[in-house]
């Protein structure tokens, strides 16, 4: 692969920002997108020069191969400006490591350091006025790789296109959360590619959930598709749960993904003196927390809400609700993160990154 195509940027700015026209206070959730986006092209087995231009539509051939193999990764990532007008981004080594194992587990060309990380950098340098200041406001990220490669053969691609863009988000308050334990469907199996951040893997999921939502569930709490005992995942997100004063996540596998705000909330809770446990937690271990009381918290973690606390599940046609408690380790460690993305209070993990 060559670097040196790599390593230099190409930069061709709007005529005038469109940032006047949005309303920074009212942000639905991945709607908005900044003025810029960064493209790279893989070509004749090379990664091309990458170029920052203006935010725009895009021709595909109608043969290629993303549309019907579904040949598609992408990251959810964020951006926080402190009150020095500093840009910071979260772990994104993590995020970018987790890219590359994606596009393994996919058949797609691993994308080169510089690209990837030089070019999410010179992109929010030149996007920086998206990015406002103060706890609730940041800039989600979204950098994808799709095959663009032509011909409805079922083959990898030869050709891919990587981009990154960015959304100026507000803190989203996901209001009360009722989940469904999945009985039948499945997110992900052993061997299969649950552990990739993959288009289908979302794709596969619309359908049970809007199944769920009939019935008056938000999301879905996904479990093993082999047994369906244990507890994996909440929607898209990590799931954690309290019972008594020891909070439970399961072990990372090839069904669970290995989320950032996952192996931080534990690196969090353990340094915090907060019991932490990660080990398979099992259906019937819910339940029967939840009958004698000492189930306390459910919540789903991830890039995107951060943490989003469960109001209560429903399983076998029974539904169990979730006491309100006012020392909610959900919150606790919601705060401290953020706090700490957003650079208010030390960073003491050596976790925040200041983009330069
Ligand atoms: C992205 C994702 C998560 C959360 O990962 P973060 O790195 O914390 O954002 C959890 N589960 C699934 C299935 C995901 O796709």
């Amino acid at each position: 692969m060559s670097t040196t195509q790599a390593n230099k940027i190409e930069i061709n700015k709007v005529a005038t920002s469109k940032i006047n026209q949005v309303d920074f206070d009212n942000l639905n959730f991945g709607s908005v997108f900044t003025d810029h986006l960064l493209e790279c092209d893989f070509k004749n087995g090379e990664w091309q020069t990458p170029v920052i231009k203006p935010y725009a539509p895009f021709l595909l051939d109608p043969s290629a191969r993303v549309f019907h193999y579904g040949q598609a990764i992408f990251e959810g990532m964020k951006a926080y400006k402190d009150e020095q007008d500093s840009i910071w981004l979260f772990r994104p080594d993590e995020n970018f490591n987790r890219f590359n194992s994606s596009a393994v587990r996919m058949a797609m060309p691993e994308v080169p350091e510089e690209v990837f990380m030089n070019g999410l950098n010179e992109l929010l340098k030149l996007d920086h006025e998206w990015i406002k200041k103060g706890l609730g406001n940041t800039l989600y990220i979204r950098p994808f790789l799709i095959a663009t490669g032509e011909g409805v053969i079922a083959n990898p691609s030869e050709d891919y296109k990587f981009m990154i863009i960015l959304s100026p988000a507000k803190a989203y308050y996901s209001g009360e959360v009722k989940v469904l334990i999945a009985e039948h469907y499945s997110r992900a199996a052993n061997g299969g590619i649950g552990a990739a951040k993959t288009a289908g893997n979302y794709a596969g999921q619309f359908y049970p959930t809007s199944l769920a939502n009939k019935q008056g569930f938000q999301q879905i709490i996904w479990t093993d598709d082999a047994t369906h005992t244990k507890l994996e995942e909440a929607g898209t997100m990590n799931v954690f749960f309290r019972i008594n004063d020891t909070l439970f996540t399961a072990p990372v596998s090839e069904r669970i993904l290995d989320g950032v705000t996952r192996k931080s909330l534990i690196d969090m809770a353990k340094k915090e003196g907060l019991d932490i446990e990660v080990r398979p937690v099992l259906v019937s271990e819910l339940v029967e927390a939840s009958k004698n009381g000492s189930l306390k918290e459910i919540f789903g973690a991830g890039t995107a809400a951060v943490i989003s606390p469960i109001a209560g599940f429903s399983y076998r046609d029974e539904y169990y609700e979730l006491p309100k408690v006012s020392d909610s380790f959900a919150m606790i460690l919601k705060e401290k993160l953020t706090n700490m993305q957003h650079k208010l209070i030390e960073d003491t993990y050596g976790w925040t990154v200041k983009v330069s």
